[in-house]
């Protein structure tokens, strides 16, 4: 399956996406954590992303979708992904059309993870990631808010909506069920 998941920040996307990964046997790309991987290792590609994953915004779109289409060209990705914080945006989710459109793919599910605000701020305080203070926090919802809510409208066709509130493994069966629900065509 090719797979989408969208959410604002402390949803529990990257965290569904390992297990689904597992579930599905299919790759979890995620962006954030290649971002976080060229950062540690300080390539070309790393040090540009660095101050906009510092203050909590977007790194422009020639970095990340050149990035995103080196990742879906490796052989693991050919029968199926589940892609973790891509796209962000519309004009990334018209390239990602593009790139598939290209391998004569096409996505079969956007699962959108749903969680209170609340919940998310003490999600987020609680994992202590390096951009995880409240000034970046708050501003990558606002991101999140103004740059990928607007996803939402754009896959209303594939939206997969899952209630990403309760324990870890209550959420994986729920997208799991979820995505068996889906009608395939
Ligand atoms: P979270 O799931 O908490 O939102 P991520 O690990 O997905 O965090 O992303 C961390 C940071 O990486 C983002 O705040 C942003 O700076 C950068 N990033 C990740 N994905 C993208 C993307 N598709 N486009 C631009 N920037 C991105």
């Amino acid at each position: 399956m090719r797979i989408v998941l969208v959410g604002p920040p402390g949803a529990g996307k990257g965290t569904q996406a390992a297990r689904l990964s597992e579930r599905l046997d299919a790759p979890h790309i995620s962006t954030g954590d290649l971002f976080r991987e060229n950062m540690r290792n300080e390539t070309e590609l790393g040090k540009e992303a660095q101050r906009y994953v510092d203050a909590g915004d977007l790194v422009p779109d020639e970095v990340t979708v050149g990035m995103v289409k080196d990742r879906l060209a490796q052989p693991d990705a050919a029968q199926g992904f589940l892609l973790d914080g891509f796209p962000r945006n519309t004009s990334q989710a018209d390239e990602l059309n593009k790139v598939l459109a290209d391998l004569d793919q096409r996505l079969d599910a956007v699962l959108l993870f749903e969680v209170d605000d609340e919940e998310l701020i003490s999600r987020l305080t609680a994992r202590g990631r390096s951009d995880d203070t409240e000034e970046v926090i708050r501003n990558r919802q606002q991101v999140y808010r103004r740059e990928t809510a607007p996803l939402i409208e754009y896959y209303s066709d594939l939206l997969v909506k899952v209630d990403a509130m309760g324990t870890m493994d209550e959420v994986t069966d729920r997208a799991m069920d979820a995505l068996a629900d889906e009608p395939e065509d």
